[in-house]
Parts: structure tokens; sequence; C-alpha cells
């Protein structure tokens, strides 16, 4: 029994090590992804419950590294946002994500939302509102087509300087949206205290849902609570159609999930959702 438990702990050292040395390989390619053209954004389509139509697209983020191969961000996000790297990396998705809006602005006949994710490390960079500020001057975007998605735990840090930030972004006429709601401790208490525009629930209470479970009645108290307070809500992660029809009966507004799509390049997404333009 000694023996072998000296050999798990040799493996577990060097599980360890190989640990450190992918994260270290991931943190040091990563800092050339912008300049070599590794990153792209794919866009997960938000389809209204009520009239079944693309009101929307959350912007995501992808990295194929000429090294490492693709990167999932579940795995690279976390460590730029440790590292710093996340606010330049942020700034590159909006700017992007902004773009395209621009294009559906100029050529689309109804609004399609762009959302984008925004992490606690760049709500908090001091740049930020001048940053995206310029973004929106130089691409010409109309801001009232932008939501930032915030989770719970970027905004409980520092709450001052975020319920401002998010204050002046709103009076710019970016919206803003609670994500992943209902993971954290105190999702409830932030509903009024920063001024958001939409709550998505999270996947976890969608994944198993079905009539009169738990979870049923979780998604339907959290949206009498969010219509009761005038947000908008998106049900996250929703798979199968059963999943569907349960959150129309619920009256979610709108609902994002492999039900509808994955998350498509953008040549797919507009060949799916938009008519062919210049006929
Ligand atoms: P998130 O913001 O909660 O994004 C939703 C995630 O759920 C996406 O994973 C999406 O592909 C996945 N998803 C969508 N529908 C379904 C479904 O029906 N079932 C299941 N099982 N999953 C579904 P993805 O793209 O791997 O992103 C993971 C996380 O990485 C995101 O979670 C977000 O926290 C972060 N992330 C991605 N792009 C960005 C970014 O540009 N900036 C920041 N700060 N974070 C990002
Ligand atoms: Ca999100
Ligand atoms: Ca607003
Ligand atoms: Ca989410």
């Amino acid at each position: 029994a000694k023996k072998s438990g000296r050999n798990q702990s040799v493996l577990f050292k060097q599980s360890l090590r190989l640990e450190h040395n992918v994260r270290a390989r991931i943190d040091h390619e990563l800092r050339k992804a912008i300049v070599k053209n590794e990153l792209s954004l794919v866009f997960q389509p938000q389809i209204s419950t009520v009239y079944g139509e693309l009101v929307g697209v959350e912007a995501l983020l992808r990295w194929q590294s000429s090294e490492l191969g693709t990167v999932s961000p579940a795995e690279f996000i976390p460590m730029a946002e440790e590292n710093g790297q996340i606010v330049e990396l942020g700034l590159w998705v909006i700017k992007n994500a902004c773009l395209v809006l621009r294009q559906w602005q100029h050529n689309q006949r109804r609004p399609i939302n762009m959302s984008v994710n925004v992490s606690a490390g760049q709500l908090t960079d001091p740049n930020f509102l001048k940053n995206v500020t310029e973004i929106i001057n130089a691409t010409g975007v109309d801001p009232t087509g932008l939501t930032v998605e915030i989770t719970e735990s970027t905004a409980i840090s520092e709450m001052d300087n975020v319920r401002n930030l998010l204050e002046q972004l709103s009076g710019l006429g970016i919206r803003i949206a609670l994500d992943d709601f209902g993971t954290g401790f105190s999702s409830i208490s932030l509903l009024r205290q920063l001024p958001f525009d939409s709550i998505k629930i999270d996947r976890s209470f969608l994944s198993n849902l079905t009539r009169e479970s738990q979870d049923w009645y979780i998604v339907k108290a959290i949206q009498d609570l969010a219509s009761a307070l005038g947000h908008e809500v998106v049900a996250e992660g929703v798979e199968t159609n059963q999943q569907l029809s349960l959150t129309r009966e619920l009256q979610c507004d709108v609902v994002q999930g492999y039900v509808f799509s994955r998350p498509l390049p953008l040549n797919e997404l507009e060949a799916r959702y938009f008519l062919p333009q210049n006929r």
C-alpha cells in the first residue's frame, strides 16, 4: 500500500508539472494570438419565443493556435483573466463584434442585437469606457444594438465603480445583461443595484427542465420576478424541443441554445438567417 501511495504521488507531481507546462505554453502563445490572426468570433442565435425569429446573437471567442490547435475559451479565458490579457482580448472582441453589427445595421431591415461578454478585469480597467466609446465612434455602430453580458462575480468586484460604469454604458444606449443568473450568491440583490436590461437564466436550470419539476418552479419564479421588474429574460442552453416548449409556456422572451443552433461562423449564420442581399 505504501509503495502504491508513493507511485501515486509521483504521478500526481508529474501531472501537476504537465499542467503547469500546458498553462505556461497557453500563456505564451496567447500573447501572440492577435498578431498571428488566430482569433475569431462565432455567433450563437437568440430567438424570440413569441415571434420565432432571430432577435440577436451572442459573440463567442474562438482561438485556433498554430502551436496548440483549438483551445477552448473555458480554458484560455480564465487564464487571460488571471494574467490581465483579457483587457486586450476583450477589446479585440468588442471591436470585431461592432464591425459585424455595423454591417448588419446597414444591410438588414430589422434590428439584430449583438451581445459580447465582458469580464471583471475589463470593467475595472480605467480606460474601458474611453476605449468602448472610441470603438463605437470608429466603427459608426449604433450602440443601442449592443449588449454587454456580465456575470455576478464581475458585478460584485468593486461594486461602486462597476455601477458607475454600467450607468455610463447604459447612458450611451448600450444594453446590460446579467449572465449565468441564479448560479451565484447575490443575484437577486444585484437586480436592484445595477441597471440590467435583461437576465440570462443559467443553462443548469434548463438542462433538466420538465413540467412542475424543481427547476420548472425556479425558472417560473425567475421569470415572474424579472418581468415584474421590467427585465427581458433569455433562457440559455436550451437543447430539446420539450425544453423549448416549456420555456415558451413559462414566457421566457428569448431562447439561446443548441435546439436552434450552435455558435456559427459569420458566413454560416448569415446564410442561414438572412435573406440574400442585393437582389
Ligand atoms: P457563456 O457566456 O455562458 O456562453 C455560453 C456558452 O454555452 C458557450 O460556450 C456556448 O457555446 C455554450 N452553449 C450554448 N448553447 C448551449 C446548449 O444548448 N447546451 C450546452 N451544453 N452549451 C451551450 P463557449 O463558447 O465554449 O464559451 C464558454 C465561456 O467562455 C462563455 O460562457 C464565457 O464565459 C466565456 N467566453 C467566451 N467568449 C468570451 C469573450 O469574448 N469574452 C469573455 N470575457 N468571455 C468569453
Ligand atoms: Ca455570455
Ligand atoms: Ca439601458
Ligand atoms: Ca451564460
